[in-house]
């Protein structure tokens, strides 16, 4: 049993182990000390499955265990008994399949959602530009779905920006998207790199979760505060 917020419906709920290899490969970790000699030890990659307890669906996850590199006990002034760390050990998520977003939040409108679905999607497989005209054609999606006027993207987002539908943080943000987004779509312009796909993306939830899902779940209290009252 495990706890998180599930890719496939949204849920921030509880998810049950289906299957498990405790060691599907190792590869060798070499742990470098300043003035010391090297450590070895392998990093061990385990495999989890896990089904979520709302949709039923399931999420796989690699994870990459680094075990505790201890100091030889035999040394002088180590003989208190105490364990001697050198290395204190690591375990973390080295790909998951899928990965959560924001986007698959009921509140986020269907065309918006799409897009960024499908940006993702891109980005999984290491197609950068794609991604980035992706990524442009969600935050015009979000300004048809705001009812933002203008000829090109560049003023129907000065528009949300000029009627305080957007804040210039997030402004500023979404031009970033939106040149990204356009050098991605010309050969003559550089390539979208890893980094520029990744950081976008990451802009594209904060906006999806600052203009959807925040004062979505803002209502929803409300909604329960308002219905406390009412019970008292
Ligand atoms: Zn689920």
């Amino acid at each position: 049993m495990l706890t998180f917020l599930c890719p496939h419906c949204g849920a921030g709920t509880q998810n049950n182990l289906l299957w498990h290899n405790p060691q599907a490969y190792q590869e060798p970790f070499v742990l470098k000390v300043e003035g010391q000699r090297e450590y070895r030890t392998n990093a061990v990659f385990q495999q989890f499955v896990y089904q979520c307890v709302v949709c039923t669906k399931a999420t796989y996850f690699l994870r990459k265990n680094v075990p505790p590199i201890k100091q030889a006990s035999s040394g002088p002034g180590n003989g208190m008994g105490i364990p001697s760390y050198v290395f204190r050990g690591h375990v973390a998520v080295v790909h998951q399949h899928p990965v959560p977003t924001v986007h698959v939040h009921p509140a986020v409108p269907e065309a918006v959602a799409g897009a960024t679905d499908e940006a993702e999607k891109c980005y999984s497989i290491g197609a950068y530009n794609a991604c980035a005209v992706m990524l442009r054609r969600a935050v015009d999606s979000l300004c048809q779905d705001r009812k933002a006027e203008g000829n090109d993207l560049y003023n129907r987002l000065k528009y949300l920006k000029d009627n305080q539908l957007i804040t210039p943080d997030l402004w500023e943000w979404c031009e970033e998207l939106r040149i990204l987004g356009k050098s991605g779509a010309h050969p003559e312009w550089q390539d979208a790199t890893r980094e520029e796909a990744e950081y976008a993306l990451r802009f594209l939830r904060e906006i999806l979760r600052y203009i959807y899902v925040n004062p979505h779940e803002r209502g929803q209290r409300r909604l329960k505060e308002n219905k406390a009252l009412k019970d008292e």
